[in-house]
């Protein structure tokens, strides 16, 4: 058995399109330190593989952060395979709210530095130090109060789809930057009540420790993430106060939280939240494009994009080192469109379910 996976990606995904069964997409993570990742990489393809299990999963000293896509029927013998393991015995599944199952089309389990390219340094902080984890009930609660702050510890492309009512959302393309801008907007409000967030819990882990090096008394954040929050409110039907779409990081791109749609297509400006990744290889920019622009731009963030695409020889390289920092200029471009459409009084569309 090979423990890697050797076919091509188109094959992969037409394969996933004729599956006859139903596929749950799950997530899950821990801090737990590992002796061996690289050993416990392996086991975890021996078991996964033969059950179909797809997925993205970073196995580090410090733990395990997997996203998943697992096949129905073999859920229970799935779950059986984490009692095998110290890392994940009795770890808390997240499972998705709006699930096609066709989240992943393959199975990839990385041994990598850390579980979160977060860029702290952990020799400066006490990363144990973690602020007051928050059910998703006591958040909601306490997010509708005037005394509290309530911070999206995203970054500028996820937030700016979907987020808390009353967020601070930081216009950061990194989670160090976005920690950075915080400590320093916040500086003159470390007594109140804040309350983190982000999409599974585990950003808020790290966040929550940095923020409390840096002196703030009251740091809670929302166990379980916007993912669980979501799962929560609909099953106590309660009105959401997450507006918008929560980005997941496989291929759906974000799932409804709420069926509203506040964000805008990068190229025309109308009320748009699906996010592409530009069809110009050189330039993969991800961006929010609207159907109609998908179809005038040919799935490309640009004019010169699309020509590039369609005359490779046009392809010098220049593009992608030009958009090695896309997201960032683009979400800037973005910004600069909301504001304009936002001083034209042009009216922001709502969608509901
Ligand atoms: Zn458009
Ligand atoms: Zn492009």
């Amino acid at each position: 058995m090979f423990l890697y996976n050797r076919i091509n990606k188109e094959e992969l995904k037409k394969q996933l399109m004729a599956e006859t069964f139903n596929r749950k997409t799950i997530s899950f993570y821990r801090y737990h330190y590992i002796d061996n990742p690289g050993e416990i990489r392996d086991q975890l393809y021996r078991e996964w593989f033969p059950l179909e299990c797809f997925g993205r999963i970073y196995v580090a000293r410090e733990g395990i952060n997997a996203q998943m896509s697992v096949p129905e029927h073999n859920m229970e013998a799935f779950l059986k395979t984490l009692t095998k393991f110290d890392l994940l015995k009795d770890i808390p599944i997240k499972y998705a709210i709006e699930d096609d199952g066709k989240s992943f089309y393959k199975l990839t389990i990385k041994v990598r530095p850390k579980i979160v390219a977060d860029g702290l340094d952990e020799r400066t902080f006490d990363v144990t130090n973690v602020g007051n984890h928050l059910s998703a009930l006591e958040f909601h609660e306490l997010a509708g109060k005037d005394d509290t702050i309530i911070v999206d510890m995203r970054n500028f492309y996820e937030s700016e789809i979907g987020h808390f009512e009353g967020a601070i959302c930081p216009e950061a393309d990194t989670f160090r930057e976005e920690i950075e801008m915080v400590v320093e907007q916040l500086q003159d409000k470390k007594d109140e009540k804040i309350l983190l967030y982000c999409t599974g819990g585990i950003r808020c882990e790290k966040a929550s420790a940095y923020l409390r090096h840096f002196g703030f008394n009251d740091v809670n954040q929302l166990h379980g993430g916007i993912l669980e929050y979501a799962r929560q409110i609909k099953t106590e039907n309660l009105p959401s106060r997450f507006v918008g779409k929560n980005f997941v990081f496989d291929e759906r791109l974000g799932e409804s939280v709420d069926g509203q749609i506040i964000s805008h297509c990068h190229q025309c400006g109308k009320p748009c939240d699906t996010h592409t990744n530009c069809a110009n290889n050189a330039c993969h920019l991800l961006f929010i494009q609207c159907p109609e622009c998908a179809a005038q731009y040919d799935g490309c963030c640009s004019d010169e994009c699309r020509d590039e695409k369609h005359d490779p020889d046009k392809n010098t390289g220049a593009r992608k080192k030009e958009y090695q920092f896309g997201n960032r200029k683009r979400n800037r471009v973005s910004l600069g469109l909301k504001k304009k459409l936002e001083s034209e009084q042009i009216e922001q569309e709502t969608v509901s379910e």
